[in-house]
């Protein structure tokens, strides 16, 4: 059985690459707030991949348009070797920011990423994504937008902003068999980002099985448990405790918060070094990792529907339960009686007076 499990894990694992590129589209409909968040990551730092500083990590080159000293043609350059054939590593494509639908215009483009040295015309970021991601090893959606549509995907947006797996289909492999990553976040977490690239090296360096995803693309281990599951706030809302108003160090079920019902590790992980995470420091979870934002968290702020029957069942059991506990917390509070000098244990040993 190991045998077998072992000889499927290497059936879809890549060959091993000691130099790998990554290209990195910012140029979807984007707010660039992912690149400028993953700046913030320290498990592992940005500069710790590019700079090589990780056991057995393949040599990372990075081109990233926020964050790279290259600009214009110089910058471009990567891109179009991808595309022409020439470049020398295997590489990542990550995407950033929803794509649109460049279909459905009736002159003018969405979304363009540089130009064409013949035309001199914009070339549409959909152009770049149909070019790189067949070619690419491994591609991965950066930020909600990326992921499922995000912010740009709203009701009655007219670009028509999709996520990359609506764009490329659910069932896209890359060359070497792996499906699209998903690491939403509006923006996304630092370090969720930077574990999953990490997660992807070592596979490309053959020194880890395949990456598992659940069903919305998503790296399992960061995305299987609730908001709620993590949330420092969670001991007020089993014993129906809650906050009325912004400000409160209480649960925010009963002002908006989503945190029950939303997969996202933040609370728990902190925003930047274990620091922050949303409902942690007071504000609401909006739900900025789940397919179905930002629409079916809105208006925000609202109560969640549900709320209410849950908030009010919790109050029922939540405050005599609570009550039961001080008096619990009380006893134990206090030493042992036999501990005292004086005191006559049932076994008939005195302490010494
Ligand atoms: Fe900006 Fe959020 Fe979209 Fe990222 S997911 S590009 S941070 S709006
Ligand atoms: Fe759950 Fe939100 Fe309350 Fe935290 S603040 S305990 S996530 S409902
Ligand atoms: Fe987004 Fe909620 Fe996670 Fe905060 S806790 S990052 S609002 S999903």
């Amino acid at each position: 059985m190991a045998r077998a499990i072992g000889k499927d894990l290497q059936a879809h694992r890549p060959p091993a690459v000691k130099e790998v590129d990554i290209l990195w589209i910012t140029a979807g409909l984007s707010c660039d707030g992912d690149s400028v968040s993953i700046t913030n990551a320290s498990l592992p730092s940005i500069e710790d991949v590019v700079l090589g500083a990780i056991p057995g990590l393949p040599k990372v080159n990075l081109h990233n348009p926020v964050l790279a000293v290259a600009v214009g043609d110089e910058f471009m350059k990567p891109f179009w070797d991808a595309h022409e054939g020439r470049l020398a590593n295997p590489f990542v494509l990550v995407v950033e920011g929803s794509i649109p639908n460049e279909k459905i215009k009736s002159e003018g483009y969405w979304a363009a990423y540089g130009c064409d040295p013949d035309t001199g015309q914009p070339i549409t970021t959909c152009e770049w994504i149909d070019r790189l991601a067949p070619k690419a090893t491994a591609v991965v959606a950066a930020g909600t937008c990326a992921t499922y549509g995000g912010i740009h995907a709203m009701s009655g947006n007219p670009t028509g902003a999709m996520g990359l797996a609506d764009y490329l289909g659910w069932g896209f492999k890359t060359k070497a068999g792996l499906p699209i990553v998903n690491v939403p976040g509006c923006p996304v977490q630092p370090d969720n980002f930077m574990e999953t690239l990490l997660y992807l090296l070592y596979q490309l360096a053959g020194l880890a099985p395949m990456i598992p995803l659940d069903e919305a693309l998503r790296p399992r281990w960061l995305f299987e448990r609730t908001v709620h599951d993590g949330c420092d706030r969670a001991g007020y809302y089993e014993t129906g405790i809650f906050a009325d108003r912004y400000g409160s160090d209480k649960c925010l079920v009963k002002i908006g918060c989503w945190g029950p019902v939303v997969n996202c590790n933040v609370p728990k992980r902190g925003w930047m070094d274990g620091l922050g995470g949303c409902p942690n420091v007071g504000g609401i979870c909006i739900g900025c990792t789940m397919p179905g934002f930002p629409d079916k968290f809105m208006p925000f702020m609202d109560p969640p529907p549900g709320s209410r029957l849950s908030s009010s069942s919790v109050k029922v059991y939540g405050k005599p339960i609570a009550a039961l506990r001080r008096i619990t917390q009380r006893r134990l509070n206090q030493e042992p009686r036999w501990r005292h000098p004086g005191t006559r244990l049932e076994s008939g040993y005195q302490t010494k007076q």
